[in-house]
């Protein structure tokens, strides 16, 4: 599926934020074998052509990342706007899942509508979150403030699969979060799919393992063939917290060498 030949392909941008250590044996059910690093990286990012910007995922902020010893390198805000994106114009969030790395900093962006999966409203204020197994992911002054926000008109609700704009849809993964949806998105070269945690390192799809922050194990792996059937190839699927994201795709300048990538072109190596 093509969209309307009206439809200009999208430039596609992952920006870094954040990032922390991690072992090896951290970042799969069933730990590894191999004794080594795996650190996380953190990301937003920004879909634009001539008609329009949406951004998606708005990190947390200094504060959260203090409190959680996450290494804090700027706000999504400036990442941004070092990308000539201000984050107080934009119209369009979509919020891949309500985790506090995804959401927190939603106060920066006051005149924008979230898209958000009813499932994930569903369990982030339903009976899961008495769990500390599932309401670690959560910060609960976010989920309420997101609850605020639908108050005010400002939440989109998505059930299943939703088209945004022409180009650029979101897809309902579940596994990570209940409500966890991915974002497939038209470039020059072809469909590209921001995983987020449907996906948190390459090796989660590619070996078909498992992060150990899950609602529902079945629908993770179930979700890494949705993945890969909405994309065009393997090389097209981003996923949310890997650090070889940063090495596999160019930056669109010398200045931002280490801060955003470009997702609408070929990965290198
Ligand atoms: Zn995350």
């Amino acid at each position: 599926m093509t969209p309307s030949a009206t439809t200009e392909a999208y430039e596609v941008y992952a920006i870094r934020y954040a990032t922390r250590s991690a072992r090896r044996r951290d970042n799969f059910i069933g730990g590894d074998p191999h004794d080594a690093d795996m650190p996380l990286d953190y990301y937003v990012w920004l879909v634009r052509n001539a008609q329009r910007t949406v951004v998606i995922d708005m990190g947390f902020t200094a504060e959260v990342a203090q409190r959680r010893k996450r290494d804090y390198l700027r706000t999504p805000r400036e990442g941004l706007a070092l990308l000539g994106v201000d984050s107080t114009t934009v119209r369009d969030v979509i919020v891949t899942h309500l985790h506090y790395d995804h959401v927190g900093s939603y106060t920066d962006f006051p005149a924008a509508r979230f898209h958000i999966q009813d499932d994930e409203m569903a369990y982030a204020t339903g009976r899961y979150m008495r769990h500390s197994r599932f309401n670690h992911g959560y910060e609960v002054e976010d989920v309420v403030g997101m609850v605020r926000m639908v108050f005010k008109d400002r939440v989109a609700f998505n059930t299943g699969s939703a088209e945004v704009a022409p180009g650029l849809s979101v897809y309902r993964i579940g596994g990570h979060t209940r409500g966890l949806q991915c974002v497939r998105v038209f470039t020059r070269r072809g469909w590209v799919v921001l995983a987020s945690d449907a996906s948190h390192f390459y090796e989660h799809m590619e070996q078909t393992r498992c992060f150990p922050t899950v609602f529902n194990v079945g629908e993770m792996v179930d979700g890494y063939e949705i993945l890969k059937r909405l994309a065009d190839s393997m090389d097209h699927i981003i996923p949310g917290h890997d650090p070889l994201v940063m090495k596999r795709y160019p930056a669109p300048s010398a200045q931002l060498e280490g801060i955003a990538v470009c997702l609408d072109v070929a990965p290198h190596g």
